[in-house]
């Protein structure tokens, strides 16, 4: 049977529905009937042709949750849970990395790869069911695979979408500090994620920067105590409030998930001497800052990290916080829409537009 997917045929082009060719399973493959998709920023990127070197047409859709309905000498998932046709699981959407390369093997940031292959993203439509706006997805073998735990909702997985992901591997990296001031900017899927999990490892006081008011309602129920709307608060207002919370000094950490340029040097004039500053909301270009490197990070003793995609472990570990502390991440409450294959196109600009904040693509309803 074909299997249907929505294709970006080109950037700014309209989304067409295409039939794809069943695959063939290959020893160590699985077919997944998709549960849900999602659509991220990165596909607005895509789909306005952002991003360098992607062969369109394209399957969008690189976060996905599945159920397997055919496998070929696959026994367990990286967890070592066995895995059985009817389970529902979602995988790491980058694979293929080379262990050959100076990233790969001497570094170990299989995530800059250059050889790597991501779903939804490096795959024209014509290589086959490689993205999650489909009806299933083929996972080649070797790619990563996890059962959603126990009592995890799909829902609550891709209500966070990759943004979940994200998130989680920038709290990881800021090294946050039980008892530390984080402020989060921004608001959408990875600034709410960055938000649950900052509060979740400790932080002292979460304050998240952002709009609209209902992305601020949802930081505030995942774990956020102060929300600063950038409608209302000008940016020096913003970076007096952080410091009138903090005995003058600044934010301990900052996790920057807005993908506006001008959040980095509020960011940097909001963080304290010797604080760590994460960029986590830069996936494509969109301009240039002036950094003064005496205020802002010599004399500051600033760390200033970037935080690239994620890896397995990031996937792996937010799903067990998820299983943990199932009440305090209701990410299933992100999703704005719910969409068919058809539908895809308004899916899109919804999310362009910022009228939801997660919109899903559920082939099957
Ligand atoms: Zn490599
Ligand atoms: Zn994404």
């Amino acid at each position: 049977m074909p299997i249907r997917a929505a294709v970006m045929t080109a950037p700014r082009a309209p989304i067409e529905l295409w039939d794809l060719d069943d695959p063939s399973i290959d020893e160590g493959g699985i077919l997944l009937e998709t549960v849900a998709s999602e659509v991220c920023g990165t596909d607005v990127h895509l789909f306005n042709g952002r991003l360098e070197g992607v062969p369109y047409p394209i399957v969008p859709g690189h976060v996905s949750v599945g159920r397997i309905i055919e496998m070929r000498g696959v026994s367990h998932d990286a967890e070592g849970e066995p895995l059985a046709v009817g389970d529902t699981v979602t995988f790491y959407d980058v694979h293929e990395v080379c262990n050959a390369c100076y990233h790969c093997t001497v570094v170990q940031q299989p995530n800059r790869c250059p050889h790597r292959r991501v779903y939804g993203i490096t795959y024209s439509a014509n290589d086959g069911p490689f993205g999650g706006w489909a009806e299933r997805i083929y996972l080649k073998p070797g790619v990563r695979v996890v059962k959603l735990p126990q009592g995890v909702p799909p829902d609550d997985v891709i209500g966070g979408g990759c943004g979940l992901f994200t998130g989680f591997a920038a709290v990881e990296r800021s090294g946050l500090q039980m008892g530390d001031t984080v402020v989060v900017q921004g608001s959408g899927p990875v600034g709410l994620s960055a938000a649950a999990f900052a509060a979740l490892r400790g932080a002292g006081r979460v304050v998240v920067v952002g709009a609209p008011k209902s992305r601020l309602e949802l930081a505030q129920l995942l774990g956020a105590d102060t929300a600063l709307s950038i409608e209302e608060w000008s940016p020096l207002e913003r970076e007096q409030a952080v410091r009138a919370l903090t005995g003058g000094r600044g934010a301990d950490v900052i996790i920057e998930a807005s993908g506006n340029p001008a959040a980095f040097t509020e960011g940097l004039d909001m963080l304290r001497d010797g604080g760590t500053y994460v960029i986590g909301g830069h996936y494509t270009d969109t301009g240039t800052v002036t950094v003064n490197p005496h205020v802002h990070v010599n004399r500051r003793h600033a760390n200033i990290l970037g935080q690239w995609g994620t890896d397995f472990r990031h996937i792996v570990r937010a799903l067990a916080m998820l299983a943990k502390h199932h009440e305090r991440l209701p990410f299933n409450r992100v999703i704005g829409g719910r969409y068919k294959l058809e539908d895809a196109a308004q899916a899109l600009e919804d999310v362009a537009e910022l009228r939801v904040t997660k919109a899903i693509i559920a082939p099957h309803g």
